[in-house]
C-alpha cells in the first residue's frame, strides 16, 4: 500500500512538472527566436515600413551592415526603391543615379538608369574608355568606347556586289547573315543593298577631318562619328538602302525599313540608331544603320526594345 501511494504521489508531481518543463521549453524557445528575429535587419526594415519584398531586394543589394545601418537612419527611402526596382538596375551605379537624379529632377527612373548605364551623362568625347575588344561580334563601340587606330575586326570579307555597291566589306559572320536575311528580304519584294559598311580608323579619319573641314567641328560632330568611335569600325555594322529607296531621306518611309524593324532581329541584327533614343546612343536617328550582335542578343534588344547600348551594359558589361 505504501510502495502504490508513493507511486502515485511521484506520479501527481512528476506529470505536472514535466508538462510545465516542455511549455517552459517550447514558450522558452519562441521567445528566444522572436528575441533574435528582432535582431534581424529584415525585422528592422519592415518595422521602418518596407514590405516584405521590398526588405528582400534591400538585403540582396545591401550587403555590408554600414550601408544597412545607414538604410535604418533615414525614413523609408522611396526613391532608392523606385530605383531598384527598375529592370535595368545596376547596384554599382546607384550613387552615379542619385546623384544625376538630384540634377535632373524631371526625369523618369527609366531614363536615369539609361542614361547612367551607357555613360551619357557626360558630355561626348570628354571621358572616353578603352572599348573591350575581346566581346567579339557584342563589341561596342560608341563616343564613350572607343577603339584605336589598329583595331580591325576579324576575317573581313567583301560584300559581293549582288547584295552591295562596290568597295564593301564586313567581317564573314555578319556577311552571312546578312546574305540570309537579304534573301528573306528577297521574298517579299524587297531589295536591300548595302551603302557603306567596314570603315577602318584611317578612312573614319578622313571622313571626320574632311567634314569638320568644311562645316566646323559642332556640326562635324553631329554627322560623323570621330575615328576609333564609330560603329563602322567594328566591322558589323551596314547603312543599308532599298532598291528603290537609295537615299537617306527617303529610307525611313520605305517598305524596307518597315521590314527590318519587325524581322532584322532573327537575323541577328538591330536598329543601331533608333529614333528617340539619341539621348542613350549618342547619335542621331539613323534609319539605314544596321549592327549585327547574333540572334540571342538580336532577340533581347528586340523584345525589350532597347538599344544595344542599353543590352551592352546591363547583359554583357554587367554580368561579366
Ligand atoms: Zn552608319
Amino acid at each position: 500500500m505504501v510502495k502504490l501511494k508513493l507511486k502515485k504521489k511521484v506520479w501527481q508531481i512528476g506529470i505536472p512538472l514535466l508538462l510545465t518543463t516542455i511549455v517552459g521549453i517550447i514558450l522558452g524557445t519562441n521567445f528566444y527566436n522572436d528575441y533574435k528575429y528582432k535582431q534581424t535587419y529584415e525585422y528592422k526594415l519592415i518595422s521602418h515600413g518596407y514590405t516584405k519584398e521590398e526588405t528582400e531586394k534591400l538585403l540582396n543589394y545591401f550587403q555590408d551592415e554600414e550601408k544597412r545601418n545607414q538604410l535604418l537612419e533615414k525614413e523609408k527611402n522611396s526613391t532608392i526603391l523606385e530605383l531598384i526596382k527598375e529592370k535595368y538596375y545596376i547596384h554599382s551605379n546607384l550613387e552615379s543615379y542619385l546623384a544625376y537624379k538630384e540634377k535632373n529632377k524631371k526625369k523618369s527612373n527609366n531614363e536615369i538608369i539609361a542614361v547612367i548605364n551607357t555613360h551619357q551623362e557626360e558630355n561626348a568625347y570628354e571621358e572616353t574608355k578603352e572599348s573591350d575588344t575581346e566581346k567579339g561580334i557584342l563589341i561596342n563601340i560608341n563616343k564613350f568606347y572607343k577603339v584605336n587606330e589598329d583595331y580591325e575586326p576579324q576575317e573581313i570579307t567583301n560584300i559581293n556586289l549582288q547584295y552591295a555597291y562596290a568597295n564593301n566589306k564586313l567581317a564573314n559572320v555578319a556577311n552571312e547573315a546578312f546574305v540570309t536575311m537579304w534573301n528573306a528580304a528577297k521574298e517579299q519584294d524587297l531589295q536591300l543593298i548595302v551603302n557603306t559598311s567596314y570603315r577602318s580608323y584611317k578612312s573614319q579619319e578622313t571622313m571626320y577631318e574632311n567634314t569638320k573641314a568644311a562645316n566646323g567641328s559642332r556640326t562635324a560632330d553631329n554627322m560623323v562619328a570621330r575615328p576609333g568611335h564609330s560603329d563602322h569600325q567594328t566591322g558589323l555594322s551596314i547603312d543599308v538602302y532599298e532598291k528603290n529607296y537609295q537615299t537617306m531621306a527617303t529610307f525611313k518611309d520605305s517598305p524596307a525599313y518597315t521590314w527590318l524593324k519587325e524581322n532584322a532581329y532573327k537575323y541577328g541584327f538591330i536598329e543601331r540608331y533608333p529614333e528617340g533614343k539619341e539621348y542613350i546612343t549618342g547619335f542621331t536617328y539613323e534609319p539605314w544603320h544596321w549592327r549585327y550582335v547574333g540572334e540571342e542578343a538580336a532577340k533581347t534588344i528586340h523584345e525589350e526594345n532597347i538599344t544595344f547600348d542599353e543590352y551592352y551594359a546591363y547583359y554583357v558589361e554587367n554580368q561579366a
